[in-house]
């Protein structure tokens, strides 16, 4: 069977040369003219897929509309408008009240417009939004970019996405503080859009960490023609797994879980200082994590060893379950 990146890369993988950039990152990049750049991008969410039937609603209209905007805001684009696509099995009004609470919070938020969309009857819950925004022309954040000798940074902390799935399942125990925190960041992720945008012009590449670190550095990897080196020990994560990084259940959250929605950038060296300017400003942890190489893949080393990552593909929906 096609995996998902060989289902797209077959099938729906053609586009004009007008299109400045097609498949293949976290938007899509249009030559508007007048200096500017559409930015274009979609995010499913299915129950039983991507949140359990029984979750909150409110947390559900969150994720949906922050999921997107994460993509938008690792182009580097201000976000303006959303198009929203639902299919329900039911028509439950206090479900829906809820839900679009949770979807206005954070288009409000950004002030992004929701002007249209679908609205069906099916089988299973599933919610597209589509997000739409603007870059300065040709200035947008890519995963193709990444440059030799380029700082590797990530923005909040990582693995917490994942740990909070551990937890929601009953597979990890913390403390009630602590439990709770962790499934907050797991419901309503933060779209790290004003650093996205403060990044346009600093930041030679940018991706959402949505796949999993290992994975999503991968992509810009790949897309580079680069090496990344990640030292594991500087990758910033929850007070609370600071005893256990390197247990294998929490490092495997950390390098190879999904869903923080953090942005892993890559800058040149001098450019640390601005950096760390926009950390103040935005009062938001940015980490050096790693270093771009020559060569190709991740490489993760933890005090001098080299971990073997078997994270570098990240989720794929069509994968051969075991
Ligand atoms: P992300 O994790 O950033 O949302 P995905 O992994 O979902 O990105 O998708 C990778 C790339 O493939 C993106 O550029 C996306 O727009 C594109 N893509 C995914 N599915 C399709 C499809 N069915 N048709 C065209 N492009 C697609
Ligand atoms: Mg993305």
């Amino acid at each position: 069977m096609a995996s998902e990146f060989e289902i797209i890369r077959r099938y729906f993988n053609n586009h004009s040369r007008s299109v400045r950039l097609g498949v293949g990152d976290d938007g899509a990049l249009i030559d508007l003219g007048g200096g500017k750049d559409l930015v274009l991008t979609t995010d499913t969410l299915v129950s039983g897929t991507h949140f359990l039937s029984s979750e909150d609603p409110t947390a559900i209209g969150f994720k949906s509309a922050a999921v997107n905007l994460s993509d938008l805001a690792a182009m580097g684009a201000t976000p303006k408008y959303a198009l929203l696509a639902i299919t329900l099995p039911f028509s439950d009004e206090a479900w829906l009240e809820r839900f679009s609470k949770g979807l206005y919070s954070v288009l409000n938020q950004y002030s992004v417009n929701l002007v249209g969309g679908d609205t069906t009857r099916g089988d299973v819950l599933s919610i597209t939004l589509t997000a739409i925004g603007f870059v300065s022309s040709n200035k947008a954040l890519r995963r193709d970019h990444a440059t030799f000798d380029d700082d590797v940074w990530v923005s909040g902390l990582i693995g917490v996405g994942a740990v909070g799935l551990l937890i929601q399942r009953g597979t990890l125990r913390f403390s009630k503080r602590d439990e709770e925190d962790f499934l907050a960041r797991l419901r309503k992720p933060e779209p790290r859009v004003e650093l996205g945008q403060k990044l346009v012009g600093i930041a030679n590449s940018a991706i959402d960490i949505s796949d999993g670190l290992v994975a999503d550095a991968g992509h810009v990897a790949k897309g580079s023609g680069t090496q990344i080196v990640i030292d594991f020990a500087t990758i910033p994560t929850h007070t609370a797994l600071n005893s256990s990084k390197r247990d294998p259940i929490i490092k495997n959250s950390i390098l190879g879980g999904g869903d923080d929605y953090e942005l892993l950038f890559t800058a040149n060296p001098d450019a640390k200082e601005q950096i760390d300017s926009i950390a103040r400003d935005l009062d938001l942890r940015l980490t050096r994590i790693g270093k771009v190489r020559s060569g190709s893949g991740v490489a993760v080393r933890d005090d001098g060893e080299e971990l073997s990552v078997g994270f570098q593909r990240g989720f794929d929906h069509f994968a051969k379950r075991k």
